[in-house]
């Protein structure tokens, strides 16, 4: 990332790179939707602000922060094209605090835009469709990490056979995240109240396709969802059992290890306090950062990019995050 770039320091270069993303397939009137390029007109001179377009259709202004996560800020648009870019390109992410001084904002509206650019990391589960599928590989795990807020309700499914991560650490008091990754493709990674069988298979049959094969820990979290699936292979985590030659396939969950271990070393070694009802929005930007990754052959630039396109029709609002500040 080159930081001399004009996009980082002038604020019109900024606007036109913004531009240039979201209105790839030409400009379109985020009130109405109107695409017809001959019924909107850009608003010259002095009168305006810049960037200000109107829709002879619906006759409303807007400019290309409009419906977007940076609808309504006042932050100089170069300081967002900046902060997008460094939460792209870092692979542990970018703290409120470093963001507050390589953009000279405060801490305040640097942890408003590190939440914002989150959430146009986030992947529209919906429009993208499970992961795997026919002949491919999904590994499913699950890792604790930090400490809960709340502690544990006892629910039903668990009366009697309680499910608690055996060893150190006391997994029973630490917030559950389960990852799933398909090799070679994408990975998701979910934060959950409780893992239970129910709760698993939700997400599991949510997000990998079951015509995949599933590759798992022998956990009983996943040996019924298991049968679902093409077909399901385990290794025995708690027996030392990580990798087991299978014929000519080798049964193991690295793939979801590392996607795990890059997760596990930004949120100690960067976000040293993420309330538990943020956590979903870390998730996502790693995620987001992993299913573009550099051995994707995918630059820098293209991540960014991604990201500020990711922008568009996802408007978190003031009171959405004023709400959970400090939370
Ligand atoms: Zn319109």
């Amino acid at each position: 990332m080159n930081l001399t770039d004009r996009i980082f320091h002038d604020n019109d270069a900024a606007r036109e790179h913004l531009e240039s993303l979201r209105w790839e397939n030409g400009v379109y009137c985020p009130h109405c939707g109107n695409t017809d390029e001959g019924s909107i007109h850009k608003l010259q001179g002095k009168s305006h602000r810049p960037g200000l377009y109107q829709c002879n259709a619906c006759r409303q202004h807007f400019t290309v922060t409009v419906g977007s996560v940076m609808e309504r800020s006042k932050i100089p648009l170069a300081k967002w094209v900046l902060g997008f870019h460094l939460m792209a390109a870092s692979k542990k992410g970018v703290s409120a605090h470093q963001l507050h001084r390589m953009l000279g904002v405060t801490y305040k509206t640097a942890w408003f835009m590190a939440h914002r650019i989150r959430e146009a990391m986030k992947e529209d589960v919906k429009s993208a469709g499970p992961i795997g599928g026919e002949g491919k590989t999904v590994e499913a795990d699950e890792t604790y990490i930090g400490k809960r807020e709340t502690p544990r309700k006892p629910s039903p499914q668990r009366k009697g056979r309680p499910f608690t991560k055996k060893g150190k650490g006391g997994g029973a008091q630490k917030r559950i995240v389960v990852g799933l990754v398909e090799r070679g493709g994408k990975a998701r990674m979910f934060h959950l109240n409780d893992a239970t069988k129910e709760t698993v298979r939700d997400v599991l049959v949510r997000n990998a396709d079951r015509k995949s094969i599933l590759y798992t820990d022998s956990s009983r979290l996943y040996t019924v969802t298991g049968t679902e699936y093409a077909s399901h292979k385990t290794t025995n985590h708690s027996a030392g059992e990580y990798a087991r030659r299978e014929g000519d396939v080798v049964v193991h969950s690295n793939t979801i290890e590392s996607v795990f271990s890059v997760f596990k070393r930004g949120m100690t070694g960067v976000y040293q306090h993420c309330g538990e009802a943020h956590l979903h929005r870390y998730l996502a930007e790693f995620d987001f950062r992993y299913n573009r990754r550099a051995a994707l052959k995918v630059s820098d630039r293209e991540r960014a990019e991604d990201a500020i396109r990711g922008a568009a029709g996802k408007r978190l609002t003031y009171l959405q995050t004023d709400n959970a500040y400090h939370a």
